[in-house]
């Protein structure tokens, strides 16, 4: 059966609306493997198909959604009454920002599509990671695979016609144990970008060998290892914990929706206000961010986002300054309006929604910062007097308006005069976001640059989680507070 989309978007704006679209996702597939201790633990795999119809009546949004085929007339239907419902309570009428009309496809990267290797051929891919991971000394060992490939179709009633493709892999080893004072130290793989593509491809058996070796070899260090030191020190932040840090710092204090107030689940407030912009000396100057999802290969770059607006490239922190954020059409709009000057030009093409059951909202694309002038990881090093290089997320904690944190990561490394000493355990640290920010001292160059994948960034209610990826060099900040 073909559904003439077109037809159903024209019969709600011949009915009154200003504007509709609609997503169909004629096939989403999710994979998801758990391997705990060798045992194939758990597997889940879901097909979903369904399509979600937006539409602006009178200002108001109404939103319908359905997996039936069948219910389409209805569901269209459906969503204009709410809008209409939602018009009569609508304080303040919504408005889009002018966008380019845009028709296109876009292919996400990969040469094997995970969906076509047999499953017996990843749980046995799994199992010889697992038989890596198995050595004396290591008490829990994990191998996790997630896989996604979906399909999806947008139709607006400005005339945009977008199909997408998209294909993520997302793997990763794990192992731990627990130290004479009975704390469990872990440390973990998650491939950052490995090439131009990723799918099934990039499972490459040497690769994934010698990582586990290395996170199986820092571990069983970790459980004779010395205690991080406490007191304001240098962090050398490598890409595996910056990213997190961007993503909790950067990335989600500039999402417009929160910085209006529209967020406030999940830690959802921002400490940024629109007078900010142009003038927030958010980092030292060493500090360039900007939204990427142009980036190649990356969950983060998907062609056009949810409003049918074009992938785009923006600053968001240009030598320090605060000058972008995460839009959608919506929020540009109101942002503008309540400011009373122009901040935002046009959308950034970050609306996003995670299924077709859910409305878009701003979401990350990839929020990278870009290399600096301070040479290697070993350069950054070498001029380091006292601290501490930390890698590997472990746990977070962040303020409700994202202004404070607190992260303690799986492993640290003592520097000491600019030389590189033993490998210290529990190590945390902890910050006001601008101060720390401002005292980046040194960002490292091209070769110490990966783009970190993210396959779990929760927000909405309810919940949509999103994927995403940050592109992230080694930076060194000073004076930082360390100690858990
Ligand atoms: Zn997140």
């Amino acid at each position: 059966m073909t559904t003439d989309w077109k037809h159903q978007i024209k019969r709600l704006t011949d009915k009154g609306a200003s504007y509709a679209d609609v997503r169909y996702y004629p096939r989403e597939k999710e994979d998801a493997l758990f391997m705990w201790n060798g045992n194939f633990l758990n597997f889940n795999r879901s097909e979903l198909s369904g399509f979600g119809v937006r539409v602006l009546v009178d200002g108001a949004w109404g939103f319908a959604a359905s997996s039936n085929l069948g219910d389409v007339t209805a569901t269209f239907d459906r969503a204009f009454e709410n809008a209409v419902s939602a018009a009569k309570r609508v304080g303040r009428p919504i408005r889009l920002a002018d966008k380019e009309l845009l028709s296109g496809r876009f292919d996400s990267p990969c040469e094997v599509d995970p969906f076509e290797v047999p499953l017996a051929e990843q749980v046995a891919f799994m199992k010889e990671l697992d038989g890596y991971l198995n050595q004396p000394g290591v008490e829990q060992r994990r191998v996790q695979l997630s896989t996604v490939n979906k399909t999806i179709r947008y139709y607006d009633s400005e005339g945009a016609e977008i199909e997408k493709h998209i294909i993520d892999i997302f793997p990763s080893i794990h192992v731990s144990a627990f130290d004479s004072e009975g704390v469990q130290q872990g440390r973990k793989y998650l491939p950052p970008r490995l090439g131009p593509t990723r799918g099934w491809e990039t499972m490459d058996r040497d690769h994934w060998k010698a990582e586990a070796e290395r996170i199986v070899d820092e571990m069983k260090t970790m459980l004779s290892a010395p205690k991080c030191p406490e007191g304001r020190m240098s962090v050398i932040l490598m890409p595996d914990m910056m990213f997190l840090q961007v993503h909790e710092t950067i990335g989600h204090p500039l999402e417009l929706d929160r910085i209006l107030g529209y967020e406030l689940s999940f830690a959802g407030g921002s400490f940024v206000r629109l007078e900010d912009f142009g003038q927030l000396q958010y980092g030292s100057k060493k500090l360039n961010a900007r939204a990427d999802a142009t980036l190649i290969n990356s969950p983060g770059s998907f062609g056009y986002d949810d409003d049918g607006v074009k992938a785009q490239d923006q600053m968001l922190i240009k030598e320090g300054i605060l000058v972008g954020a995460l839009t959608s059409r919506q929020m540009v709009t109101e942002a503008n309006d309540k400011a009373g000057r122009e901040i935002f030009k046009s959308s950034g093409g970050s609306c996003r929604a995670c299924a077709f059951n859910r409305v878009p909202i701003e979401r990350m694309t990839n929020i990278n910062v870009d290399p600096g002038e301070d040479g290697t990881l070993e350069d950054i090093i070498r001029n380091t007097e006292q601290g501490v290089i930390l890698s590997g997320e472990k746990s977070w904690s962040i303020g409700s308006n994202r202004e404070q944190f607190h992260f303690s990561t799986d492993i640290g490394w003592l520097v000491e005069d600019g030389v590189k000493k033993h490998i210290v355990k529990n190590c945390a640290y902890s910050g006001m976001t601008l101060d720390f920010y401002r005292s980046l001292t040194a960002v490292g160059d091209a070769s110490t640059w990966e783009v970190q994948y993210v396959d779990n960034c929760g927000k909405g209610v309810p919940g949509q989680v999103m994927q995403l990826g940050h592109g992230v060099p080694v930076c060194r900040f000073d004076h930082v507070k360390v100690g858990e």
